[in-house]
Order: structure tokens, then C-alpha cells, then sequence
């Protein structure tokens, strides 16, 4: 971790058509890699254990992705291509998650918690039913078990995934009513020196005060492992917004993203 570099970075939270919502291809993201001068193209596709506890896997054909980057790569030798997978959090299948994570080879682990307790937190419908502050509740206090339970992640993703769908449904609501959870779950972040994501696409729902917020308590509680991702489903969607949300990460007092290779943390100089 002694050498910061320079360089242009990459996404490291991208969906192609092998995740379950998404029909982009591989390769119309690599022309816009190129294009922006990234060394590195890595692809994060879901992998949701149990998804909202019906006994199935959102998952992926991992060795058919993994043969195609291959080839890509041959075809591509001027950017690097990486292996990634973003893992949706099931506390009764951390076994099948591990073994999963272990028997490929992948460069960076992205962590998520995309449904808990029977709730989807994308669909606006639950929290209108249950109520913003109790489902928010629940959202939060499952993140901060499943990153005091489980270790094996590199980056914990999209934070604020579930408020943005509060947010939808009441604009008044403010993220700093659960400033005492969220520490503790950055907290643990820190302490287990694991990876913060600002997502550029859940931040496009929220106000920039809201982004500030978040940049300025993770800094204040001592962060200093961060990434930009763009969460991109659709190519148009790659490395988006970075130029509107780095400023701000920089405002924040941070003088270096990080990026995975190998499951080993690089620091890049902003
Ligand atoms: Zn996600
Ligand atoms: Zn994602």
C-alpha cells in the first residue's frame, strides 16, 4: 500500500446480460473502457443467495463469463480484464457464499444487501405498507450484521440503497436520522479494513447534500478506502456521473480512490 499511482479509474461495480437484469453485452463496454483510457475492465454480476427466500440463486453461469473475458482479453490486450462478482448477502447460506467466492478465481468481491426479512428494498410498495422508518430500521441493521457476520468481501456496496427508495417516496426524509447505525456500520468498515463504494447511480436519486453527508461521516470516522462505481446496467451507464461525484469525494478530505486486483487493494491518487 506504499506506492500511490495515477491513472484514469476504472468502474468496479458493472452488470452485463449475465446478470438476471441486464441485456448489455460485454463488449460494447470495452470500446467505452478504451475509450476513457482505463487500464482495468472488471464485471460484477449478481450472484443473490436464496433471493427473497424462495430457494432459489439470481445467479450466473460464472465459467461461461469467465471463458468469454478470456477470449475478450486476447481480442482486447491493451486493458486488463478483471473478475469480479457482486454477492447479495444471505446470513443462513454464508457457507454456499464462501464456497462459491473460493472456487473461482475473482479479483474483487462487491457486497450487497439487495432484499432482508421478505422486503424487496427496491420496490416502493413494501415501505409504503410497512412504513419508511421501520423498513429503514430493518434495512440498517441488517447491513451492520452482515458486516460484523461475514468477512469475506472486499468492498461493501450501495449503503443507501434502500434509503434512495425512501427517499422516492418522501423527499423530506433525511439520512442523518440513522447517523448512529450507519457509524457503527462504517465503524466495523473501517475496523475490518473493508472498502466503501460511493454508488453514482443510487446518488442520482438523492440530493448532493445527502452525498456530502455520507462522504463527510465515513471521513470523520477515520475511512479512508473508497471507490466510484456507476452500478452501470447499460453501457451508456459506464463510469457515469464519475466527474460530478469525485469533486465531492475530494471535497470530502480524500486524497486516494482504491481498486482490486486479485483481491489485493491498490491505491490511486485523486
Ligand atoms: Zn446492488
Ligand atoms: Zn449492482
Amino acid at each position: 500500500m506504499a506506492i500511490i499511482i495515477t491513472m484514469v479509474i476504472h468502474d468496479q461495480h458493472v452488470h452485463s446480460y449475465y446478470s438476471f437484469d441486464s441485456e448489455q453485452p460485454i463488449e460494447e463496454y470495452l470500446s467505452l473502457a478504451i475509450e476513457a483510457g482505463v487500464s482495468y475492465f472488471v464485471l460484477t454480476d449478481h450472484y443473490d443467495a436464496n433471493y427473497l427466500d424462495k430457494g432459489e440463486d439470481l445467479s450466473f453461469d460464472v465459467e461461461r463469463q469467465h471463458r468469454e473475458l478470456e477470449s475478450l482479453q486476447k481480442k482486447y490486450p491493451s486493458i486488463k480484464m478483471l473478475k469480479g462478482i457482486e454477492v447479495g448477502y444471505k446470513p443462513n447460506r454464508i457457507k454456499e457464499i464462501v464456497n462459491k467466492i473460493h472456487k473461482y478465481d475473482f479479483d474483487l468481491i462487491n457486497l450487497s444487501l439487495h432484499e432482508s426479512d421478505g422486503i424487496d428494498y427496491f420496490l416502493v410498495d413494501t415501505f409504503i405498507e410497512l412504513g419508511i422508518d421501520t423498513v429503514l430500521n430493518i434495512y440498517f441493521q441488517r447491513i451492520l450484521e452482515m458486516v460484523n457476520d461475514f468477512d469475506d468481501f472486499d468492498v461493501l456496496c450501495h449503503l443507501d440503497y434502500g434509503f434512495k427508495t425512501a427517499y422516492r417516496i418522501d423527499p423530506s426524509i433525511s439520512i442523518s436520522k440513522y447517523e448512529d447505525i450507519i457509524s457503527k456500520i462504517m465503524t466495523t468498515l473501517i475496523k475490518k479494513d473493508k472498502t466503501f463504494e460511493l454508488n453514482t447511480k443510487v446518488q442520482e436519486y438523492l440530493p448532493l447534500s445527502h452525498t456530502k453527508y455520507i462522504l463527510n461521516l465515513y471521513k470523520r470516522l477515520g475511512g479512508t478506502n473508497i471507490t466510484i462505481s456507476s452500478d452501470a446496467h447499460k453501457k451508456d451507464r459506464y463510469r457515469s456521473s464519475f466527474d460530478k461525484y469525485l469533486p465531492l469525494i475530494k471535497e470530502a478530505g480524500f486524497d486516494h480512490l482504491v481498486y482490486f486486483v486479485k483481491r489485493k487493494r491498490h491505491k490511486l491518487k485523486i
